[in-house]
């Protein structure tokens, strides 16, 4: 079964031609969901990338949105990239080298976009990247091991990649803080009860307030809020614990 609709778009500067796939949402068997709001579909980031930077030529442009006419269904008749070319600007962003990597794409971006949203955009995708570096920390632990889902040697490697992210997620922890504070005041007061992004982004100032260690903060916002989600509660849950590391939701 085919899982992704393909689509082609076009570098403004240059023409070449880029591949790219969207994962079809009702073929999904699995959603991830960590307490900072990346969510996967089948390991696939379900935030699509807005900004390309061109394989063929290095120019780089926005996407808002992945649809007509910017991009096309149709193959074109000339050579193309793929997916892999271009997907996170070529970054293998499975490794801690690469998700820091990533980090230093982003710090680019931000000196030269103009613009709020844009801003928003770019660092909360700069915030998970220093996240991924021990956003899957939980599989490091006996547990993990026991539940099957990777044998020793595997379990082994991975607790190895996973202890060294821990290691420069704390060598890189003044900055991570420094682009969370930046967030923050972007995102306090940008939307009212009106917008649609109004209930999300209340969430994410209190998982931001949480990832500072600023609880009492956290606590303050929770306690205005009446309903009580799944995910909700777990937040809760660990700004009493005082645990600052982002977690594992639903997945
Ligand atoms: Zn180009």
């Amino acid at each position: 079964m085919i899982k992704f609709d393909t689509f082609y778009l076009q570098c403004p500067q240059c023409d070449a031609w880029l591949e790219g796939h969207i994962v079809r949402s009702e073929l999904v068997n699995k959603s991830t969901l960590y307490s900072d709001g990346k969510t996967l579909n089948d390991n696939y980031i379900t935030e699509p990338q807005k900004i390309v930077v061109c394989p063929s030529c290095s120019h780089w442009f926005w996407v808002e949105e992945f649809k007509d006419p910017l991009v096309t269904a149709k193959k074109p008749t000339v050579p193309y990239y793929t997916w892999n070319h271009w997907r996170f600007f070529g970054v293998y962003f499975s490794s801690n080298a690469g998700r820091l990597a990533l980090v230093e794409h982003y710090k680019e971006f931000l000196k030269v976009i103009n613009d709020k949203d844009k801003e928003i955009y770019i660092r909360r995708l700069m915030w998970w990247a220093y996240n991924d570096l021990v956003r899957n920390n939980y599989q490091m632990h006996l547990p993990y091991l026991f539940s099957g889902k990777m044998s020793f040697n595997v379990w082994r490697k991975n607790r190895h990649k996973q202890l060294e992210g821990r290691r420069l997620f704390k060598k890189h922890h003044e900055e991570y803080l420094e682009n969370m504070k930046a967030l923050l005041v972007l995102l306090k007061g940008r939307y009212t009860p009106d917008d649609e992004q109004y209930e999300s982004s209340i969430l994410e100032i209190i998982e931001l307030y949480r990832e500072m260690r600023e609880y009492d903060e956290a606590q303050k916002i929770l306690d205005t809020i009446p309903r009580r989600t799944h995910y909700i509660a777990n937040i809760e849950k660990e700004v009493r614990r005082k645990h600052d590391f982002v977690f594992l939701v639903v997945g």
